[in-house]
């Protein structure tokens, strides 16, 4: 997950990472980061073609970013539940776009769509190291 510049900039960290860790997904790993234009470019850059391409990367690097690396049973689409469609006026009611975004671009948070990109997601901000800290805590 990443909470994006907008999120950070309207002191959403707490808040996104309160209902993330309610939901039962566990943090392995975070980071408050900003992201650059080539790091943002390669993340996204299954969007390269789209029109949004370099408004979405200005965006992104627009301010600091949360990077989280999280691990559930079904994570991905508990997530993806709490998060909702990136279009917060198609958003289901109570999720976190649908509270706190403010368009279809700035809406706060990324999630990862499949367990395969939520591990080549994860692999660009962390290491195995850092993402196994946390397995010491008890359940
Ligand atoms: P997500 O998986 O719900 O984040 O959605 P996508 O993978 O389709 O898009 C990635 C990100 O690009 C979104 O979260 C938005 O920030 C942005 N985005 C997606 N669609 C649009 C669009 O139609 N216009 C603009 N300006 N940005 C978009």
């Amino acid at each position: 997950m990443i909470i994006k510049p907008d999120g950070v900039q309207k002191k959403l960290i707490g808040e996104v990472l309160r209902r993330v860790e309610s939901a039962g997904l566990q943090i392995k790993s975070l980071r408050l980061l900003q992201l650059d234009r080539a790091t943002a470019s390669r993340f996204y850059s299954v969007h390269k073609e789209r029109p949004f391409f370099n408004s979405l990367v200005e965006y992104m690097t627009s301010g600091p970013v949360v990077v989280v690396a999280l691990e559930a049973p079904n994570g991905v689409t508990k997530l993806r539940t709490l998060i909702g469609a990136t279009d917060p006026d198609k958003a289901d009611e109570g999720t976190i776009r649908r509270l706190y975004a403010e368009s279809i671009e700035q809406n706060v948070v990324h999630g990862s769509d499949s367990p395969e990109n939520g591990a080549i997601e994860t692999s660009f901000f962390f290491n195995t190291n850092e993402m196994s800290l946390s397995n010491s805590l008890q359940e």
